[in-house]
């Protein structure tokens, strides 16, 4: 790699440092994307497989409420997306109960953490302390009345935050709006073709500034000038520039030194960066995509919740009458599963399924044609699914947004701002504004 100095190097090739790289591109600056896999997306992964009907996606597959940021790109690129839609059911031991209701149940429990001064003060705590949503939960707001919005909440906190409620900031959940409050917010959407196609569109115009199976491993900096190092197969390269943006995944600035994806930083990034690094954590989450030679499910549904000990959400491919399936897990029910082999959770979900739809395990196992899933734990590059902010955490993830010395910015789903963690719309707002704040100083 030339070692002429650029004007901004970023590293990683996600959602976030691609619509970095590209504002400042389009605003006429010399960058250089750096990814260390031999993809760009991270996070947002489809899979086409001439064998599916549909596209099948190994990490984002929704568009969340408004998310103002890919709608841009959307429009721009010409893309499609369409509503999810569909109906949701709760499924029982023997049968099922429409939960068309679903967010208003949600929003009556949850609503109940708002304003959380009044929850600290039932929990004695002092004025203006945090608390975990388990704490929140403990205190059994509502009653007896309340007792099946409480376990939705639980599950939905596992499950959409992929978070543990003993760990998880009720204050920051706050912060992000009570679910079901508005309910613009509560569309989901897809991307016709998958969500690859958003990362594609952004990335199209950098597509030869983008530098694919470079992981960086060290980031000297100073003032206005910053020494990238890396390794690209059994080379090594360095790097040359006036700022860097680092858009990599939270559980990789966490990793232990000299572990496969930790980068060095000389000089540290300093104590305000490493609290910020221990008030967040990643959350977990196993997705398990199902390909059947026939849907089994009535369809119109989309969402199919339980109390399944493994997968206690399904997804249907609704409005596609196509018969593949996504089962997911988040939180600790995730965290157990992954202690698993590979081959153990997919039969594990293939049973899961088989209850949902009440129906023989071994019925369901003749008509699998395809099994998808990604270890994003263990995978070095990800380090866990999304970011959720721990008790005390409130300011953590715009600690960790914050430049530093006008040289080194901060992207990636992790420094979103109120609320916007955890998903591709904010991870794009976050490369946005990082590329604001170095424009804003150029
Ligand atoms: C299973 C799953 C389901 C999800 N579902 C949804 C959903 O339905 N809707 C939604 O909006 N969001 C969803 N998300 C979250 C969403 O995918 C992320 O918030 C978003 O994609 C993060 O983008 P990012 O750019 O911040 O990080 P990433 O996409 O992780 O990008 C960071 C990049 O940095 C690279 N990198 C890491 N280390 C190095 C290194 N040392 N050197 C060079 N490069 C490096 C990585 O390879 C990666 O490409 C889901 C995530 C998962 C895991």
């Amino acid at each position: 790699m030339a070692n002429k100095k650029l004007d901004v190097v970023i590293i990683g090739a996600g959602a976030a440092g691609l619509a970095a790289a590209r504002e400042l591109h389009d605003k006429g600056l010399d960058v250089v994307v750096l990814e260390a896999r031999d993809r760009i997306g991270g996070r947002v992964w489809t899979h086409h497989d001439p064998e599916a009907p549909v596209p099948i996606e190994m990490g984002a597959e929704f568009i969340h409420g408004s998310a103002e940021e890919t709608g841009k790109v959307i429009e721009e690129a010409e893309l499609k997306s369409f509503d999810v839609g569909g109906r949701r059911c709760l499924v029982g031991a023997r049968r099922d109960q429409p939960l068309d209701d679903f967010w208003e149940q949600l929003y009556r429990a949850m609503h109940l953490m708002d304003p959380p001064s009044r929850v600290a003060a039932r929990l004695g705590l002092r004025r203006g302390s945090d608390f975990s949503v388990q704490d929140f939960l403990d205190t059994k707001p509502g009653g007896k009345g309340l007792v099946r919005e409480r376990k939705l909440a639980k599950q939905f906190v596992e499950g959409f935050h992929a978070a543990d409620t003993r760990l998880i900031s009720a204050k920051a959940l706050v912060d992000s709006g009570t679910p079901g409050e508005d309910m613009d917010e509560t569309r989901l959407g897809r991307v016709v073709g998958g969500y690859t196609g958003v990362i594609e569109a952004i990335a199209a115009p950098i597509a030869m500034r983008i530098r694919p199976g470079s992981v960086v491993t060290r980031v000297q900096w100073s003032p206005k000038r910053v020494l990238v190092e890396g390794v690209r197969g059994r080379s090594r390269f360095t790097v040359n520039a006036r700022a860097a943006i680092v858009a990599v995944p939270l559980g990789v600035l966490q990793a232990p030194a000299f572990s496969v994806g930790a980068i060095e930083f000389d000089p540290l990034l300093g104590p305000a960066k490493q609290e910020a690094l221990g008030c967040l954590t990643s959350g977990t989450v196993v997705r398990v995509v199902l390909q059947l030679r026939e849907a089994l499910w009535a369809d119109d549904v989309s969402f199919m919740h339980s109390s399944d000990p493994d997968f206690d959400v399904w997804w249907t491919s609704y409005p596609m009458r196509a018969p593949v399936i996504v089962g997911w897990r988040g939180g600790p029910g995730a965290t157990r599963l992954l202690q698993m082999p590979l081959e153990e959770i997919a039969a594990r979900s293939i049973a899961s399924l088989a209850r949902h739809l009440h129906t023989t395990t071994k019925r369901v196992q003749g008509l699998v044609q395809g099994v998808w899933m990604h270890d994003w734990q263990n995978d070095p590059f990800a380090r866990g699914a999304y970011s959720y902010q721990l008790v005390g955490g409130g300011e953590a993830t715009d600690a960790l947004a914050r430049p530093l010395k006008g040289t080194l910015f901060f992207a990636g789903e992790a420094t979103g701002s109120g609320g916007s963690t955890g998903t591709v719309d904010g991870a794009i707002g976050t490369g946005r504004r990082a590329a604001k704040q170095v424009l804003a100083g150029w």
